[in-house]
């Protein structure tokens, strides 16, 4: 009896272990990392987009303010050349060429414009194709973490169940036995005890010798392989 409840500490020791290596190793932790280096940098992009984004809508600004100037100025110099005011003729060449001067500047200036919209509407769709990829990558993200945060949990209830089970087991063996265990574990990767299958042990698949199969059947008798050195356990299906 005691040799059964040790070889179900076993099978529920390497349950466990099985276990600890799923949570280690759980393939939803993998690209993780890169993931959210990826993100940030694709953050870093979209600032600096905005950024750019900002100054020039700025320009734009200070551009359509320059150009209302120069058509006030032009209108109030217009006006005043034309309102009957008698002026030499030299003054009047000046004037005009003040006039013409502030034409070609509002013209320059209009350009600039309709070249800066144009940038701006580029840089816009730019920003939004951006957008939608960080949005989309995050989602991508936060639903990875989500099902690894799902799948983490289930492991833990199923460690922390064997756990207990594994408790309860260990309560009714006999500390000699489990001290035994646990330092032929220590030897045998996890794998102290070798059921015997048709005379043959179960971890070196050695044939158990004549003499030590009538020891077998007494179910407390720990019996070891001579070859592995593993504790021999009957265990009927
Ligand atoms: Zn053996």
């Amino acid at each position: 009896m005691q040799l059964k409840l040790l070889w179900d500490i076993q099978e529920i020791d390497l349950s466990i272990r099985g276990i600890e290596g799923d949570i280690i190793n759980a393939p939803l932790k993998s690209g993780r990392q890169e993931k959210a280096e990826a993100l940030d940098a694709l953050k870093v992009e979209r600032d600096a987009d905005e950024a750019n984004l900002k100054a020039k809508q700025k320009k734009l600004r200070e551009l359509e303010m320059k150009t209302q100037k120069a058509i006030d100025d032009r209108k109030q110099l217009y006006e005043k050349m034309y309102s009957g005011k008698a002026v030499n003729v030299k003054e009047l060449e000046q004037q005009q060429y003040r006039l013409d001067q502030l034409d070609s500047e509002r013209k320059m200036l209009e350009d600039q414009i309709i070249d800066l919209l144009e940038s701006i509407e580029e840089q816009e769709e730019q920003l939004g194709f951006l957008c939608n990829r960080l949005s989309r990558d995050l989602a991508d993200l936060e639903s990875t973490e989500a099902n690894l945060a799902a799948e983490l949990v289930l492991l833990e209830g199923k460690l922390a169940e064997l756990e207990g089970r594994r408790l309860i087991k260990a309560s009714e063996i006999d500390s000699k036995y489990l001290e035994k265990y646990h330092i032929l574990a220590e030897k045998h990767q996890g794998r102290p005890l070798a059921r015997v299958d048709n005379n043959i042990c179960g971890g070196c698949r050695v044939f158990i010798s004549g003499a030590l199969r009538g020891r077998l059947y007494n179910p407390d008798a720990m019996v070891y392989c001579e070859n592995c050195g593993r504790l021999l356990v009957i265990i009927e299906d």
